[in-house]
């Protein structure tokens, strides 16, 4: 499972990815992260056996957790298979099925937005 955490300024200077995985043994694998003056965000995936104990260790260093299920959706009425998804996709989320239908494979995505901004018909969005 995908987690987006947001890491308050105050504690933000503090080596908090390294103690949660020290703490939980946990293999998390960093997707994506920023930080900014108001704080850090880092959207990791975990392990689905310990997502809770990972979401335990974040929120002690008074970080806010959501738990991302749908890091990519596609309107299935909107589409239209042009395949622009497939080109710009880093990380292969986009396929065609048998019949030319596109197939996603959200526990792929890491959330880039790419495809959002080349889907010609605004059927794509990325979830947060
Ligand atoms: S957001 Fe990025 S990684 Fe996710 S499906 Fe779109 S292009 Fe692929
Ligand atoms: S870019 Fe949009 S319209 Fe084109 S295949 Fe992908 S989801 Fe469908």
């Amino acid at each position: 499972m995908k987690l987006m955490i947001e890491v308050p300024k105050s504690v933000i200077r503090n080596p908090i990815i390294s103690e949660v995985v020290l703490n939980t043994k946990a293999k998390l694998n960093i997707e994506k992260a920023k930080i900014d003056h108001d704080g850090g965000q880092v959207i990791v995936s975990v392990e689905d056996e310990d997502v809770e104990r990972v979401v335990s260790a974040f929120k002690k260093w008074g970080a806010r957790v959501k738990k991302i299920k749908h890091p990519v959706v596609m309107d299935d009425n909107a589409c239209i298979s042009c395949g622009a998804c497939i080109s710009v996709c880093p990380t292969d989320v986009f396929s065609f099925d048998d019949d030319g239908n596109i197939r996603v494979e959200e526990e792929k995505c890491i959330m880039c937005e790419l495809c959002v901004y080349m889907c010609p018909v605004d059927a794509l969005n990325v979830l947060e």
